[in-house]
């Protein structure tokens, strides 16, 4: 808006206040619109964060080895969740797992 305001001073001489009028109420306008967006976004993450929370709930990760401590190891992971012991995952998939 302001290089519109410049271009138009400096062809004309003068600043046009009803054109700066207008563009202030155009972008009041889109200041709204943008609040309601806003609002309208924070509710779409919102419901992809429950939608998330679901998703994760049914799908488990795979456990694919056991630790030496005994806890599960998942598919992709580097180190154990107990230990932090580093995993050493064969990088064959279609290496024998038995579920
Ligand atoms: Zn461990």
């Amino acid at each position: 808006m302001g290089s519109t305001v410049y271009r138009t001073f400096k062809h004309t001489g003068k600043i046009v206040e009803d054109t700066v009028g207008a563009k202030c109420a155009e972008i009041e306008k889109i200041e709204a619109e943008i609040g309601e967006w806003e609002e309208r976004l924070e509710l779409i993450h919102t419901n992809a964060k429950k939608a998330l929370g679901s998703v994760k709930a049914i799908a488990k990760p795979k456990v694919v080895a056991f630790c030496d401590c005994g806890a599960e190891i998942y598919e992709g992971a580097k180190f154990c969740g107990e230990c932090f012991k580093k995993i050493e995952q064969e990088a064959s998939p279609d290496s024998p797992v038995s579920q």
